[in-house]
């Protein structure tokens, strides 16, 4: 297909990555970015790139990719809660400051034949182009300028979260959560430079409007930065920021929004990012996403007739994955609004939790790669010695094999006898909402007494993940004996779910 005119909205990682591709595929073509903002020689905070992400930027352009990786600071992961900390070799986890990753987008452009226009803020309306890239991030004005054709929903979380940085470099990520006299807060931080980490910092809204920091937010005027917060988490953070300062770059509390859209194409116009969808940040894949929509973008006007048919393409493409992401995402999200209930259990414990949250990562695959995290507290979930856990694939049938007494019931396995369904003191549920809607709450406080909930409902995997996560949900709340329903084709995610304290026992439906 001849392309003669290509106009990028928006230079973020996204539409500069896109620029250049689509240039590269189409040298004859006129291809322009117009970003509102000036090239940002800055202080920027840092993005996470997985390696699998690596991969594929690899494969659509491998020169990039290199000056990306040489830009990035590799780093490994880690969680503390209170004195005891747990690390966890990652392979080629890498961390990238913002401002630098676009330096490198922006060159490799500009190195394509790429026209960027910095400081220009447009909109469809303003352009005629034989295709529109409209790469203009989570607030985008095209989506909402072309509300009808790309349908979008946007939902915001629960939580707050403020993104800023230190000017140190960690000695890996940390997940550290901690505990001020208004409630706790948990900071996801990680080194993305010699002398440089991200600090991304959570709560809950109780805690938030406690420290007054609902006051902080209404106060700090729009692009400056709530320093009352900063001080306040400087103090809290003290023992990971080792004695350095917290910085902020128009940082303040906001809550993430996540963006879907029915439609991410029409006419010549084609939404790519964070514009078309968002993915909560705890799984660090925006980035990733957008990047990644670019390549997906490049293919499919490479290999279709018309530019209709190729943006039919590259949606087809993409949806699949980005949907997937964003479901794992949104357990993630859930998982982190509700992580103080979970700083009980032993750190080991909780990362074996934190590993299962979304469903990605069995307990089988997460003690492979590190077994010196999962078998201690795979030790400490069933009471035993560590060198009683036994190896990676038998660990499934252990966790089930587990004895469990839970006040006057003992059960010598985590499946549950059939005549516990039936049995005085038990209460059968039927699950048909999601696990964090207000429905959930509103189930959970109606629920009549019981020594033991069942839940049942549909077959399929995430129906049965929401079961998992609302089991969690009223086992905390109640302290009753929790039993799920779930086809044996799912004992995997069973057992992740009893290893983390989500549920107590299984029944298996097939
Ligand atoms: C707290 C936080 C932490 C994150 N951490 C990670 C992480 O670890 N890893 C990861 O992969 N992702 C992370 N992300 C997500 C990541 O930042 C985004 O997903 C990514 O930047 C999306 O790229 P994009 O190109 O789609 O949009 P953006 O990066 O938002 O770029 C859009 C650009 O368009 C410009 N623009 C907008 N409108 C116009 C207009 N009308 N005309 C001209 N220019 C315009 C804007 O100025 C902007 O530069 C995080 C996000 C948040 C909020």
């Amino acid at each position: 297909m001849k392309l003669n005119t290509i106009v990028v909205l928006g230079g973020g990682p996204g539409g500069l990555y896109a620029a250049r591709l689509l240039k590269l595929s189409h040298p004859d073509a006129d291809v322009t970015v117009y970003e509102q903002g000036v090239p940002d020689k800055t202080f920027g905070f840092g993005v996470g790139l997985a390696s699998r992400t690596q991969r594929n930027l690899r494969l659509a352009d491998e020169d990039s990719l290199n000056a990306i990786v040489a830009a990035s600071h590799p780093h490994e992961m880690s969680m503390r809660v209170g004195d005891a900390e747990v690390r966890l070799a990652h392979g080629e986890l890498l961390a990238i400051g913002r401002a630098t990753l676009l330096a490198v987008l922006q060159n490799y452009a500009h190195a394509a034949g790429v026209n960027l226009r910095f400081g220009e803020r447009r909109t469809v309306a303003d352009l005629d182009a034989d295709l529109i890239v409209a790469a203009d991030g989570i607030s985008s004005a095209t989506r909402t300028e072309l509300a009808e054709a790309f349908g979008p929903e946007i939902i915001e979380g629960e939580g707050l979260y403020l993104w800023c940085g230190t000017e140190f470099a960690l000695p890996s990520a940390i997940f550290t959560p901690v505990t001020t006299e208004h409630g706790t807060f948990v900071a996801h931080a990680y080194p993305y430079a010699s002398d440089r980490s991200t600090f991304l910092i959570e709560t809950d809204e109780q805690t938030w409007q406690r420290a007054g920091f609902d006051i902080s937010t209404r106060e700090t005027p729009t692009g400056e930065t709530d320093q009352v917060s900063l001080d306040y988490l400087q103090k809290a953070f003290a023992q990971t920021l080792q004695g350095h300062r917290l910085i902020g770059n128009r940082t303040k509390w906001l809550r993430f929004r996540t963006v879907r859209c029915r439609s991410w194409h029409t006419r010549n116009v084609v939404l790519l990012g964070d514009a078309a969808h968002t993915a909560h940040y705890s799984i660090g894949s925006g980035t990733k996403l957008a990047m990644e929509d670019a390549i997906a973008l490049d293919r499919a006007l490479l290999e279709a007739d018309d530019v209709d048919e190729a943006l039919a393409a590259y949606e087809a493409e993409r949806r699949p994955s980005v949907d997937h992401l964003q479901a794992i995402a949104e357990r993630s999200m859930a998982w982190w609004d509700s992580f103080p209930d979970r700083m009980t259990m032993p750190v080991e414990q909780l990362m074996i939790a934190y590993m299962t949250r979304a469903g990605k990562v069995s307990v089988e695959r997460f003690a492979e790669s590190a077994p010196q995290v999962a078998n201690p507290g795979l030790a400490a979930f069933a009471a035993v010695d560590v060198v009683d856990v036994p190896p990676p694939a038998k660990l499934t049938e252990w966790i089930l094999d587990q004895a469990l007494t839970a006040g006057e019931q003992r059960f010598v396995n985590r499946i549950a006898p059939e005549a516990l369904r039936t049995a005085v003191g038990t209460v059968q549920i039927d699950i048909s909402v999601r696990p964090w809607s207000n429905a959930a709450t509103k189930l959970i406080v109606d629920l009549p007494p019981a020594a033991t909930y069942w839940l049942t409902g549909p077959d399929h995997r995430e129906a049965i993940l929401d079961r998992l996560d609302i089991a969690e949900r009223i086992r905390r709340e109640t302290g009753a004996v929790l039993v799920v329903d779930l086809p044996a084709e799912f004992r995997a995610d069973a057992a992740g779910a009893i290893a983390s304290d989500r549920v107590d026992l299984v029944a298996f439906t097939s």
